[in-house]
């Protein structure tokens, strides 16, 4: 685990954002951050390992199981972004507003190297949710999938 990237890509003095480091302690809590940057796009996010493990969602995280989301894998986030919300200036690394969209706790049901899946315990996504990441994608080695499964 490393916050090498995360911690390469920003410049602590200009951005809000936390520094962060490493953390021991895993309360199992998941994030949905609404992010108005250059595109709008939705910052999935789960404590684990001591880090936050992180995906980009172009479109709404699904309520429903009848769709599925693109999800692509970003950096390692500090546990401390999981209550971030405010202001990117401009010129920074992902400038724009950060909004929590949703969050909650959940359980583990599942982890291999191309397969999560979770119980989430949110306001808005509730229940159990996979993500996959497929073997080829038009969009990279990425990109990852992000669905609610029929229980
Ligand atoms: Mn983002």
């Amino acid at each position: 685990m490393s916050l090498e990237k995360y911690h390469k890509k920003r410049k602590f003095g200009k951005t809000p954002e936390p520094k962060g480091k490493i953390s021991k302690k895993d309360l199992n809590r998941f994030v949905v951050q609404e992010h108005h940057a250059r595109n709008l796009h939705y910052d999935f996010r789960l404590e684990m390992e001591g880090v936050l493990k992180s995906w980009a969602i172009p479109k709404t995280p699904p309520k429903s199981t009848s769709v599925k989301r693109l999800a692509m894998a970003t950096e390692d986030h500090p546990i401390e972004y999981i209550n971030f919300k405010g202001e990117i200036p401009k010129g920074q690394y992902g400038a724009g507003t950060v909004k929590i969209w949703d969050r909650g706790k959940y359980s583990l049901l599942e982890k291999k190297g191309n397969e999560i899946i979770v119980d989430l315990k949110g306001k808005k996504l509730k229940g159990k949710y996979a993500l996959i990441k497929p073997k080829g994608s038009r969009f990279g080695k990425k990109a990852w999938l992000f669905f609610k499964m029929k229980t």
